[in-house]
């Protein structure tokens, strides 16, 4: 086994998980994984197991039987993710859990002291401050994953907010951004899976045709960099080349560009600050010829501006905003809300939201859990 860094793989069998397994697949030298866990597809986690022999597997929630032969052990349930992120044999934990299901394991791993390359968005979005607090206490580093922290976090090179005047996230405007707004009620979830530049799990894809994931991704960059709402802006970037920039106080901005592949910002996360040789796509800028910017049409995305508006609200109006957004999102892909139900649902659950302190990380599951309550309650209402 040697010095190899010991890996946790949580959310192994979906989008970002499978990207994270063909990067380490090239690094075996260097990475063992340890820890695959999964949501409920058994079948998928089952051949990964195979693959890579870790220690420990963990299948979520499924009543299906484990699989039991063989030199990993088989456990079920959340106290098993727990388990997983602070394995004492692991010394990076990649969070690609979908959902605010993540916030747990990210505090548990941080305050173990790992290192947590950060997929799971939600995990500072419901719970920021815990997050922050979990990695102070434990000695843990927090590493983003998300294309565009990670280029921020290339940009910033360890300097800190004093440094920053204003972060800028591109965004491609997802599959609907030149569509005719009139018909989007009638927009299917296959037309909402359709991403014209990035291959991504169905909820995330579903949040870039509504712009959520952009709100939420200025929410994980505020906690993230310490930086305020006010510095903080989203451009439209079709090409989804230049992944976000950061302008510097004396007026300069930095950006990080590539080819759109999620395996750059996860072997930054595994290696930073160390470069090393990788096959990646070569982006080929004379046959871009131009990379285009635009500001967001205003009105054209409402479940964003919800977003900005719940970020500024506060706390529980943020994890409100993440819970809505989550609940009426499955309910889109399932077929029991048009898309433009997504926005209506969101806001029916903030317009109900007080503004309640929130601090501590039960209360921040709490409002989560009630705010998910609410929403499954309206849904029935606005099926049409
Ligand atoms: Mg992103």
């Amino acid at each position: 086994m040697g010095g190899r860094v010991g890996v946790a793989v949580l959310g192994s069998t979906g989008s970002v998980g499978r990207s994270t397994l063909s990067v380490l697949e090239r690094l075996r030298d260097r990475f063992q994984v340890v820890v695959l866990t999964a949501h409920q597809n058994v079948s998928a986690l089952a051949e990964q197991v195979e693959r890579w022999a870790p220690d420990l597997a963990v299948l979520c929630d499924s009543d299906v039987p484990l699989p039991g032969a063989g030199p990993t052990r088989w456990v079920r349930g959340w106290e098993g993710v727990l388990g997983a992120a602070t394995h004492p044999g692991v010394g990076i934990v990649v969070n690609a859990v979908v959902g605010a299901a993540g916030l747990e394991p990210t505090c548990a791993a941080l305050q173990a002291g790992k290192r947590v390359a950060l997929a799971n968005k939600e995990s500072l979005v419901v719970g920021g401050r815990f997050v922050l607090e979990a990695a102070r206490r434990g000695g843990g580093e927090l590493v983003p994953v998300d294309s565009e922290h990670s280029a921020i976090f290339q940009c910033l090179g360890g300097r800190g907010a004093d440094a920053i005047r204003r972060l800028l996230l591109t965004a491609s405007g997802g599959p609907f951004r030149d569509r005719d707004p009139s018909t989007l009620s009638a927009a299917t979830p296959q037309e909402a899976l359709r991403h014209p530049t990035w291959e991504m799990g169905a909820k995330v894809t579903v949040d870039s045709a509504t712009l959520a994931n952009k709100a939420l991704e200025v929410m994980e960059a505020h906690f993230l960099f310490g930086v305020p709402y006010d510095a903080i802006e989203v451009v439209i970037h079709r090409e989804s080349i230049v992944h976000s920039f950061a302008e510097f106080v004396d007026g300069s901005l930095l950006a990080q560009l590539s080819a759109p592949t999620m395996e750059l910002p996860i072997l930054y996360a595994l290696l930073h600050p160390e470069r090393v040789a990788y096959p990646a796509p070569r982006l080929d800028l004379a046959q871009v010829g131009a990379l285009h910017f635009e500001a967001l049409p205003p009105g054209r995305y409402p479940t964003f501006e919800l977003g900005i508006e719940a970020a500024r609200d506060g706390d529980a109006s943020r994890i409100a905003f993440n819970a809505a957004n989550e609940m009426s999102v499955a309910a889109f892909l399932r077929g029991d809300l048009p898309f433009t139900g997504i926005p209506q649902v969101v806001e029916a659950v903030l317009r109900r939201q007080a503004p309640a302190p929130v601090t501590d990380l039960r209360t921040a599951l709490d409002v989560d859990r009630e705010a998910r309550a609410r929403a499954q309650r309206l849904l029935p209402e606005l099926r049409e």
